[in-house]
């Protein structure tokens, strides 16, 4: 496979693809497939390929050509016939699709005006977002985009650009070999990254002294290889990491000078810490006083230290960014952010090769097109407003400042939060929403509390929902249009990660669309056209786009796909490299040009600056009457293998064969006095429904925790309603919430995580 010329084969090539972003996961591993005749013949992992070298999962790639050749793959658009649910289609042309969309979006913004379109997108399955915020600042829309990122990983990075002024290594991807300590914060590499497996291994074996320290309130395969783990109760975890600082700073341990020279606010910081006493935590936390004071200083003393958080703190509604923001304010005490610890610098924009730049997504975005007045529409932005306008001008003023180009607003650190966009759709408040584009999403299955979705994408006041997918969803059930999207396997890819990094990736397609089978770009493009500002996508191609954000770094996407992978900055950009425009060390692009351990910028929004701890919004604290009813904590989102998210349910291509029925974890002792039985099935109910899922009794979990697995669906089942393939047996999201009032403050980020529920154990579904 290493051989170019196709080990000889005629007529075979080797394609230098990537795995992500579908239907791989986000660990980005580099592939070499082996095409011949437009149909693949083989698929490995790229030995040169930086992030992976080689290594590939076992459980997903060698099944992706099943998933591509499956059945079931949409391979033409689709019109709806009957009513939504009913599962009637007629297939209708690219043409007559975009012509009919683009005639009703006109009409919709002549009635309406442009705000009511909104986008729903998924856990980063594309890299055109910086053309979708183009078509919308070009359409006049305020940026009503809702997205799975704002309660995954997105508010993190959003949080890095108020703090630091940009982002950091912790929050994303910390070069893991270098580190004497790393904190795994609810992640679970072993099954969200499977290809980090064997750096970790390779780490604990080349590093002896080192600390692994998890905390967690299962007992994960990465638990099992901690020095230290701590059980911890559901939603508390910010409550953990200030008894750290207070810790920490009591007994000196934190970098003194680090804090004197780049950090703002230590002293106001210092007065938060000292409410948390590791006793006073531990009553919160349920983790042992003695075993937060050993990992505290287990963390201290060990620098390089990272502490990396998984999704699941994203997910906690009311404290969800807080757990964040005390992590990287325990980064910034402890020196971990620089000097020291070179890897963890906060990362300035680039690829910057001999002081010239690469095209970023955010130079592609055309945020000045969108005018005060529509900015003051967007959905949400009035009460959530670290990830909308109130909080992207504040920081791109300090930013453009600083780095000399516009802050991105066209990843999912900037995001409209969907339980708006539902609201806005049912209730028509605070306006309409009356046009939905789906793409690479399945909110049905992935977002909170989906009866809500259900009732807005049934509604009759939304007049018009486009999705694009690689297969018929629950979601794509209830559209009126269905169009076929190329996966990665069948289109090239530029990225810098939604500006998230400062490296550009690059990767070429295998083989060409299947079917009609388009890109994104082609949708996006196409339907700009139509529109009438089809001028500003002078681009034919995404290649052509691609070769034109590489032109100023003299290289083609055909060298950077096919020989570069990865193009990094030829220096990197920290707050101690002498910036071109100012001739002084950039420092942070943030009000004080530190980092901010107190937040101007969050004072300015009307936030406490500094972080603080909130009970989750149903807990045996907050709510003890709902937990006299439902006893058990319910957690849900750990990932599993092989599905990833809601994808890869279908039966036929070796995946779903791995992992056929949904499973909900228990511990044996609850198990035992409930009635329930290991591999039996058990409802789960909370206040708002039911579900059924099949037990399993594992000793690592809390007894007062519950895991649940999440978005299961059943593409087997009948699509038509009431079905919906099976929408509501075992889907978690029946049972979560996404009330305003429940979610985080600051981003809008809703609670999958740390609710109440009760089980029992019931027949099999039918
Ligand atoms: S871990 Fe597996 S699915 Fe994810 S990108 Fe790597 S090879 Fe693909």
């Amino acid at each position: 496979m290493n051989d170019e010329s196709g080990i000889g084969e005629p007529g075979v090539e080797i394609k230098k693809t990537m795995c992500w972003p579908s239907p791989g996961c986000h660990c980005n591993c580099g592939l070499l497939v082996k095409v011949k005749d437009n149909r693949i013949l083989d698929i490995r992992g790229n030995p040169d390929f930086p992030y992976n070298r080689g290594a590939v999962c076992a459980e997903r790639v060698p099944h992706f050509v099943q998933w591509l050749e499956h059945p079931d793959q949409l391979m033409h658009p689709l019109k709806r016939r009957g009513e939504r649910g009913e599962n009637l289609w007629e297939r209708v042309s690219w043409d007559q699709a975009l012509d009919e969309i683009a005639a009703k979006l006109q009409d919709l913004k002549a009635r309406y005006g442009a705000e009511c379109l909104s986008t729903i997108e998924g856990t980063y399955r594309s890299d055109f977002y910086p053309i979708r915020a183009r078509f919308l600042n070009l359409f006049g829309n305020p940026g009503n985009v809702g997205a799975a990122g704002t309660a995954c990983a997105c508010n993190k990075v959003a949080l890095s650009f108020a703090l630091a002024g940009t982002t950091l290594p912790c929050v994303l991807a910390p070069p893991i070999k270098r580190l004497n300590c790393l904190v795994l914060l609810g992640r679970d590499y072993w099954a969200a990254n499977p290809v980090r497996r064997r750096p970790m291994r390779r780490w604990r074996e080349q590093n002896p002294g080192a600390k692994l320290i998890v905390v967690d309130p299962r007992r994960t395969e990465m638990a099992k290889m901690a020095d230290m783990w701590l059980q911890i109760r559901p939603g508390t975890d910010t409550a953990l990491l200030l008894a750290w600082m207070h810790v920490i700073i009591e007994r000196g341990l934190y970098d003194r000078e680090f804090v004197e020279r780049w950090t703002h606010g230590f002293d106001r910081l210092k007065e938060r810490a000292a409410e948390y006493p590791p006793e006073r935590a531990a009553g919160i936390t349920w983790i042992p006083s003695e075993q937060i004071v050993a990992s505290a200083v287990a963390y201290a003393g060990n620098a390089p230290a990272c502490i990396m958080s998984g999704l699941a703190p994203d997910q906690l509604g009311r404290n969800a960014t807080r757990v964040e923001q005390a992590k990287l304010c325990l980064h910034a005490i402890t020196g971990n952010m620089g000097g020291k610890a070179p890897g963890l610098a906060p990362e300035g924009p680039g690829p910057v090769v001999d002081g010239v730049m690469a095209i970023r997504d955010s130079m592609l975005q055309m945020a000045e097109l969108c005018s005060p007045r529509q900015r003051a529409r967007q959905l949400g932005s009035d009460r959530f407003k670290l990830m909308t306008w109130p909080a992207w001008e504040r920081m791109n003023a300090l930013y453009q400042e600083t780095y000399g180009i516009p802050l991105p607003m066209s990843g999912h650190s900037f995001t409209a939060p969907e339980p708006a966009i539902w609201r806005s759709i049912v209730d028509g408040t605070p306006y309409p929403t009356k046009a939905l584009i789906t793409w690479g999403s399945n909110p049905l299955l992935n977002a909170a509390n989906t009866k809500m979705v259900y009732r807005a994408l049934k509604s009759p006041n939304l007049d018009l929902h486009v999705v694009l997918e690689h297969f018929m969803t629950p979601t794509a059930m209830l559209a009126d249009y269905v169009l076929p999207a190329a996966s990665k396997l069948e289109r090239g890819t530029l990225s810098t990660m939604e500006d998230f990094t400062s490296v550009l990736v690059a990767a070429e397609r295998a083989v060409a669309p299947l079917g009609e089978r388009r890109t994104d770009y082609h949708f996006f493009r196409e339907l700009a056209i139509r529109l009438g500002f089809g001028e500003h996508f002078p681009w034919e191609t995404e290649e052509d786009l691609y070769n034109w954000r590489l032109a100023p770094l003299g290289i083609t996407f055909k060298e950077a796909a096919t020989k570069r992978y990865v193009i990094t900055s030829s220096e990197p950009w920290t707050h101690e490299t002498i910036n071109p425009r100012t001739g002084r060390p950039t420092g942070f692009a943030t009000r004080s040009g530190k980092f901010e351990l107190y937040s101007n910028l969050l004072e300015e929004l009307g936030y406490d600056p500094l972080p603080c701890y909130e009970e989750p919004p149903e807990s045996p604290v907050r709510t003890p009457e709902i937990a006299a009813e439902y006893p058990l904590i319910l957690i849900n989102g750990g990932r599993f293998l092989p599905q990833f998210q809601s994808e890869h349910r279908q039966l036929g291509m070796g995946l779903r064969e791995q992992h056929p029925d949904p499973l909900v974890e228990i511990h044996p002792d609850t198990a035992a006095r409930l009635g329930i039985l290991e591999g039996e099935w058990a409802e789960i109910e909370t206040p708002r429904g039911s579900i059924v899922m099949k037990a399993h009794l594992a000793g690592g979990i809390d007894p007062r925790v519950v895991h649940a697995e999440h978005c299961w669906w059943f593409p087997e089942q009948p699509g038509a309603e009431p079905s919906l393939h099976g929408l509501w047996q075992s889907n978690v999201n029946v049972l979560t919430t996404d009330e305003p009032d429940a979610c985080d403050p600051l981003t809008g980020s809703w609670p999958g995580r740390a609710l109440l529920c009760r089980m029992r154990p019931v027949s099999p579904p039918a």
